[in-house]
């Protein structure tokens, strides 16, 4: 995301990208299990904290979370596609290499279908890059509705000023991603919502980690159209 994002454009993209690519959205899934995948070095001190926020959050809406794995880069993950663009937070102006969000929803939808898992979240520390909209870079995380899987990247969630954690920050955009794929697309607009669109890391701080009234009876409607 970094400065890149705080073209307006990018705003609205985003959106429009979500409406245009992922019509095939259902929500007739629920209660189903959640998986979480690591792929890459992530600090398994963060998985417990995660599945309890999550369950806080989506309140019977999984039967259980269960860890999958945790997934070494060199042997899932190749270079097809990559870019390698200059890391605009990093004041050296190096070059990172960043990696297509299809990428990791192949290697979580093999582990889901293997291991029977309705939804499934990734966490990398890879930084990654949209593969619908291929200007869309280091994005903190991304939904894929029609495979119901989501992926994060701690990569630029770490190493900033201090005013939230970076479990902190991680567990708000796993939130957000799985409120995506439970609830839609749509950003929410209360400012407090974790359901709001972060273009930056100080709007990840400044937002909650929990749902607005509205959407939790969004969420609430979910549940009784599915009877649970
Ligand atoms: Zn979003
Ligand atoms: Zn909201």
């Amino acid at each position: 995301m970094s400065k890149y994002r705080k073209e307006q454009n990018f705003l609205v993209k985003h959106a429009l990208n979500l409406h245009l690519n992922q019509k095939t959205y259902v929500k007739n899934l629920y209660p189903c299990y959640l998986g979480i995948l690591f792929i890459g070095k992530i600090s398994p001190s963060i998985l417990e904290k995660l599945k309890f926020q999550i369950k806080l959050v989506f309140d019977s809406f999984f039967f259980d979370i269960t860890f999958i794995r945790e997934k070494n880069l060199d042997t899932c993950l190749n270079n097809l596609y990559t870019k390698e663009e200059f890391n605009l937070l990093d004041r050296t102006l190096t070059k990172v290499i960043l990696y297509p969000t299809n990428n990791f929803y192949s290697i979580i939808k093999i582990q889901m279908s293997e291991k029977n898992l309705a939804i499934g979240l990734g966490l990398t520390n890879l930084p990654i890059y949209s593969s619908s909209d291929e200007k869309l870079l280091f994005l903190f995380g991304e939904a894929n509705l029609k495979h119901n899987c989501a992926i994060i990247s701690t990569h630029n969630l770490l190493n900033f000023y201090k005013s939230e954690t970076a479990e902190n920050r991680i567990i708000k955009e796993a939130i957000h991603e799985i409120g995506h794929l439970i609830l839609g697309p749509e950003h929410c607009f209360n400012d407090n919502c974790v359901m709001r669109f972060s273009a930056n890391i100080e709007e990840i701080d400044s937002k909650s980690n929990h749902l607005c009234e509205k959407c939790k009876s969004e969420l609430e409607n979910i549940r009784t159209t599915n009877n649970f």
